[in-house]
């Protein structure tokens, strides 16, 4: 009896191991957990953190949009666990944001922006001014004219429009205004010293850091960025394509995972303002993304394919961060399980 439940013991086990590594289960195991995180959020004072329009504010708009993304992805892949880092309307900080995404073991980042440019400024020469003044005294006094060049300075909304992806890059150049722009809610978060003032981006650390992410998560984040964009086209946006950032998007260097930055819309922009406040236009975007988000499935099931070969090891469980080299471990120690599962 014990030799037979042994025996019964070890087919369950090896069964069990089989079809751990059986292709039907590829799915899931491309993509185990995916984060969606809507950008910004109402300050504990009321304010809004994001870009505003002319009648909306980005962070509801964000927020809007995510819950329709993960009600898609909901539907469509229920065997994927989903995260939202940004559950109410309420503003979750980057650094939370970053540690919610790595705590869950994200697999993917995706995180939903609206994008905002600033009015342009004109300056138009009216018609001179004649002025009129007189010199000298008594008999020698005479009147004297100038003419005096006048100008007209206004601005009228910036009519930038489309969607932009952004990915991290290391190697662009630092444009300050989109720096400036970005880093802004970041300094406006409580406690910011204290929650960012031990990371130095400078440091050798952090740099390593961020070159080993770029490597190992640079192919996946671009391709899922480009399938994005692609989306955008199909249902006629206009797409400003695809794009690394090396400044300004913080959460996406601190994400252990391929991580993806989604500029949905230009809220200065009236016209897709109005379209980013529609529920159809928001339900557009959000269906892009999860089409976007079934072909990167599809594509990493295939890269899995070919890697067959060399998967079949054991993972254990990933150490976790404590400081900059024992995360850059994590993230190597995560990859690296990860091509093995
Ligand atoms: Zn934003």
């Amino acid at each position: 009896m014990l030799k037979k439940i042994a025996l019964l013991l070890c087919v369950v086990f090896t069964a069990a191991l089989l079809f751990s590594f059986a292709p039907t289960r590829n799915r899931q195991k491309a993509l185990r957990t995916v984060i969606i995180d809507a950008g910004h959020g109402i300050m504990p004072n009321g304010g809004y953190n994001g870009a505003r329009g002319s009648f909306s504010y980005e962070d509801e708009i964000c927020y809007e949009v995510s819950k329709k993304l993960v009600a898609l992805v909901k539907r469509e892949f229920p065997e994927i666990k989903i995260i939202e880092t940004r559950p109410t309307k309420a503003i979750t900080s980057l650094k939370e944001r970053a540690d919610i995404a790595n705590q869950n073991k994200g697999d993917l980042f995706i995180s939903i922006h609206v994008n905002a440019a600033p009015p342009v400024q004109h300056k138009e020469r009216l018609a001179d001014k004649i002025v009129t003044s007189y010199v000298g005294k008594g008999k020698k006094r005479r009147k004297v004219t100038k003419s005096v060049p006048q100008y007209r300075y206004y601005s009228t909304p910036n009519p930038a429009k489309g969607t932009e992806t952004y990915i991290w890059g290391s190697h662009k150049n630092e444009d300050k205004e989109v720096a400036l722009r970005e880093n802004a809610p970041m300094l406006a978060e409580e406690n910011y010293k204290e929650k960012y003032g031990d990371i130095d981006p400078n440091s050798p650390e952090f740099i390593a850091l961020s070159l080993l992410k770029t490597k190992q998560f640079f192919k996946r984040s671009a391709t899922l960025a480009g399938f994005v964009e692609d989306e955008f086209v199909a249902v006629g946006r206009t797409s400003r394509g695809q794009a690394q950032r090396s400044v300004g998007i913080w959460v996406l260097q601190a994400t252990a995972m391929p991580s993806i930055l989604v500029e949905t819309g230009y809220i200065t922009n009236r016209s897709e303002e109005d379209y980013l406040n529609s529920e159809s236009g928001q339900e557009e975007i959000a269906q892009c993304v999860n089409k976007a988000l079934k072909q990167y499935i599809t594509w990493i099931e295939k890269q899995q394919q070919m890697n067959k070969g060399n998967a079949l090891q054991f993972s254990t469980p990933a150490p976790a961060a404590k400081d900059a080299y024992s995360f850059l471990e994590m993230v190597d120690h995560h990859e690296h399980t990860r091509a093995a599962r």
